[in-house]
């Protein structure tokens, strides 16, 4: 496997830091559980979209693109890590965002990721939920090009083969850091929605016959879809690399147990997750991607899904940025907080 020939603008911060969780290890009574801080990616706050877009950014170079365009909802960290991104390559950025969640709350709709975009000084156009984003994002290039701009179009998530190389890149960092440490990891868990995270990273230790499983804990879609979404990606992956037909079924486990209401709405268990992490760690989580993800591992924990002696690694995707747009979700009159509807 050889990274190095394909095209790559180097931003992120890396390596991110591999570190022990020992109050959270302490209060949940093992397994000793480790973070992979890619919430350290340095990228306009971090977060796992800076590793995609190195791929992603120097093949819209590669093209000459003067201009880029994106998707998500609301309060997506990847629109904002894009914008960011462009700035600093002097392209212009346009984001289409999605109302998921049809939240009427100020501080949603304009603060966190949104109040973040604009700062980068992306455009930004708003859609309503439940529509084909990916087609949106077409016709709007379409418009852009009929004016003589050169355009370069970023899937939802930046979850192409391209971007997930970026976790196959993720994939090699890890397997070094395990190694030096000498940990003796039982599995590696993390949010999973666009799926180039989760695709990236199976590809990737797949690739180095790591033996290491991933669960993606997922955010949206039911676990058949999300795990069929992550293997045809982990196939498109493995195939820009040479190694078709290197991950197998098996290898893809999704857990959608821990969504809660929906998409970019977080659960009782999310706002628990963010506030132990917060509490016991001064970590940050957030309450759509990272919030959930902790809440599974909490609840797999909780639930002996794991073997004691061995080590678990939570990779932290990032995401806090979001946070500014949900404190009504956290209630901190009361000694033990519960969570507000959105
Ligand atoms: C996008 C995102 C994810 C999910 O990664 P995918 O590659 O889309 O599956 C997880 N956490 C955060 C904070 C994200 O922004």
């Amino acid at each position: 496997m050889n990274l190095s020939r394909f095209p790559r603008i180097r931003v992120a911060h890396l390596p991110t830091p591999l570190e022990p969780l020992r109050r959270l290890t302490a209060q949940l009574g093992g397994p000793e559980i480790w973070i992979k801080r890619d919430d350290c990616t340095g990228l306009s706050t971090g977060g796992n979209k800076a590793r995609k877009l190195e791929f992603l950014m120097a093949e819209a170079a590669e093209q000459g693109a003067d201009m880029v365009i994106t998707q998500g909802a609301t309060q997506s960290n990847h629109a904002r890590q894009t914008a960011a991104f462009a700035a600093r390559m002097g392209l212009q950025c346009h984001v289409l965002l999605e109302d998921r969640t049809e939240s009427k709350n100020e501080q949603y709709r304009n603060n966190g990721n949104v109040l973040l975009d604009l700062l980068h000084g992306a455009t930004i156009a708003h859609y309503p939920g439940g529509i084909d984003m990916n087609a949106e994002m077409e016709t709007a290039a379409g418009k852009f090009r009929a004016d003589g701009r050169s355009v370069y179009t970023i899937p939802g998530g930046g979850s192409n083969a391209t971007g997930a190389l970026g976790y196959v890149n993720c994939a090699l960092e890890l397997s070094y850091q395990i190694n030096d440490l000498g940990l003796r990891v039982d599995s590696i868990v993390h949010a999973t929605g666009s799926a180039g995270t989760q695709a990236g990273l199976v590809t990737g230790l797949r690739a180095l016959n790591t033996g290491i499983p991933v669960v993606g804990i997922g955010v949206r879609a039911p676990r058949q879809h999300q795990q069929q979404s992550v293997l045809k990606l982990a196939g498109e992956t493995a195939g820009r690399l040479g190694l078709s037909g290197i991950v197998r079924e098996e290898d893809v486990v999704a857990n959608c147990d821990y969504v809660g209401p929906g998409y970019g709405l977080p659960a009782d268990s999310t706002i628990e997750a963010i506030e132990m992490l917060a509490r016991l760690e001064g970590i940050l989580l957030d309450p759509v991607y990272s919030g959930k993800a902790m809440a599974g591992l909490i609840g797999l924990i909780r639930e002996g899904a794991f073997v004691k002696d061995r080590t678990v690694i939570f990779l932290h995707t990032g995401g806090s940025a979001a946070l500014f747009g949900y404190g009504h979700c956290f209630d901190f009159s009361k000694p033990e907080s519960t969570p507000r509807s959105l």
